[in-house]
């Protein structure tokens, strides 16, 4: 699971209230806010807020100016008892071993809530690959490989891409790995080009759970698609495959980018403005009657808002001018604890990040599978088997919401919670 949260202090009790939560102070929050719903021994709860493994390494490559430059890369395997370690690999300058281990932990609660039998993981290196050119960026990635090389592979632990990689780094470690033990070994990661085992509309799922989610809240709280309005920040990857599903029924009347946003009443056509991928930052410059800056846009009165840029975009200072009727979590950690806190009050529903864009590690599973047994599915199968999946996680997650009157962020919790308890226990401690 990606996410754009970059404090990493894990001293727990030193937290400046001002401050945003580092990834691992909030992973651990959760983790006992659930928790304490449930019935479940607090010895498994102690285990589960550390993680299982952090492999650090250094990774020295030469420069194309001669230099070597030496960086530092991790991998936090946090949790492994429903199967392999799952998750991305970060490539940016603030990874650090607390943020992998943060994001580790998010990842098994997004895996469990969804019912995929995988535990969760994170990595990364402390880089800039803007810094680096294309045969750096495969260098680094190709000795990083060699440096995690035993603590990965395809029943043990499957990265995938994230904030600074992408399909081409996943090829260049799929090759690298595969290298070393002699046989092609596709299953040792996920979101790879489809040309080397990578699964179609791998993608544009994040995007289509968001919209599959955001659907089912619509329903949910009685409303009419046709005549809902949506709200849509950030226009990459998850935004602009959310909102241009989501155009074909509600009507989505704002979008933007890092530059801003356009607004239109009467709807937008999504489908003409070109997203993140086809033209980076080219919102602003489609026609459209009214433009807006990134904070008016989570506060115009729509029904839907979903935030799906970057994490902490509603905070305490913004909460009670959001005017949307409901909250969907595209982006990773979007609103910070005590926005939270002040939707429940105002009984605004948040549907949280673990479920609304668990899509990209769905369909990463179904990649997995894929590659296991050497055979492709069609993109219609992905994405009827995607809707199958999104569909019975809002029902679990519903069903916790409604039985103990909390919020959907807690029920999300419970949900993967109790999976993870459960199999611990069956499993039993090792003595
Ligand atoms: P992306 O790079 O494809 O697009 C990001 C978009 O957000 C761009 O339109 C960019 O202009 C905009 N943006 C950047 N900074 C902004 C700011 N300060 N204010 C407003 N807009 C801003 O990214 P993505 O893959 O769509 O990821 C978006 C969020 O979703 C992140 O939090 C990411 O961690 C999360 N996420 C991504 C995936 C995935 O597989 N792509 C899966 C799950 C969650």
């Amino acid at each position: 699971m990606a996410s754009t949260q970059t404090q990493h202090d894990d001293n727990e009790t030193a937290e400046e209230p001002s401050e945003p939560e580092s990834a691992l102070q909030t992973a651990r929050r959760q983790l006992q806010h659930a928790a304490d719903h449930l019935d479940i021994d607090p010895s498994i709860v102690e285990r589960l807020k550390h993680p299982k493994k952090v492999q650090e390494v250094t990774v020295p490559i030469e420069r194309e100016n001669g230099d070597v430059e030496v960086y530092t890369g991790y991998r936090a395997q946090h949790d492994s008892v429903r199967g392999p370690f799952k998750g991305g690999l970060r490539y940016h300058p603030e990874v650090t071993r607390e943020e992998c281990v943060g994001l580790g932990m998010w990842m098994t609660w997004k895996c469990a809530v969804m019912d995929i039998p995988f535990g969760g993981a994170k990595g990364g290196i402390a880089v800039n690959p803007k810094d680096l050119s294309e045969d750096e960026k495969e260098q680094l990635t190709r000795r990083f490989t060699d440096e995690i090389r035993s603590v990965i592979g395809p029943t043990t632990d499957i990265p995938a891409p994230d904030m600074g990689t992408d399909p081409q780094t996943m090829a260049w470690l799929m090759d690298a790995y595969s290298m070393q033990e002699g046989e092609t070994i596709p299953g040792v990661v996920t979101g790879k080009p489809p040309i080397v085992g990578g699964s179609k509309g791998r993608d544009a799922a994040p995007g289509r759970s968001v919209a599959i989610i955001t659907r089912e809240a619509i329903d949910y709280y009685d409303k009419d698609i046709k005549e809902t309005s949506i709200a849509v920040q950030g226009f990459g990857s998850v935004g602009s495959n959310a909102a241009k599903l989501l155009d074909r029924g509600a009507n989505v009347v704002a979008v933007s980018d890092v530059n801003g946003g356009i607004y239109d009443a009467n709807g937008l056509d999504t489908h003409s403005i070109p997203s993140h991928h086809e033209e980076p930052e080219a919102v602003m410059t489609h026609e459209a009657p009214e433009t807006v800056t990134n904070d008016e846009l989570l506060e115009l009165d729509v029904d839907v808002v979903i935030p799906a840029a970057i994490g902490n975009v509603l905070t305490e200072a913004n909460a009670d001018d959001v005017a949307a009727d409901i909250i969907i979590e595209g982006a990773n950690g979007p609103t910070t604890t005590a926005a939270s806190a002040i939707f429940a009050d105002r009984d605004i529903p948040v549907i949280p990040d673990i479920l609304a864009n668990a899509g990209g590690v769905t369909v990463s599973y179904f990649e997995w599978l894929q590659d296991i047994n050497r055979r492709a599915w069609s993109l219609e199968r992905v994405n009827d088997e995607l809707e199958t999946e999104m569909l019975a996680a809002w029902q679990d997650v519903q069903t916790e919401f409604e039985t103990r009157d909390v919020t959907w962020r807690d029920a999300a919790y419970i949900v993967a919670l109790s999976r993870i308890a459960e199999a611990h226990e069956t499993r039993g401690l090792w003595p």
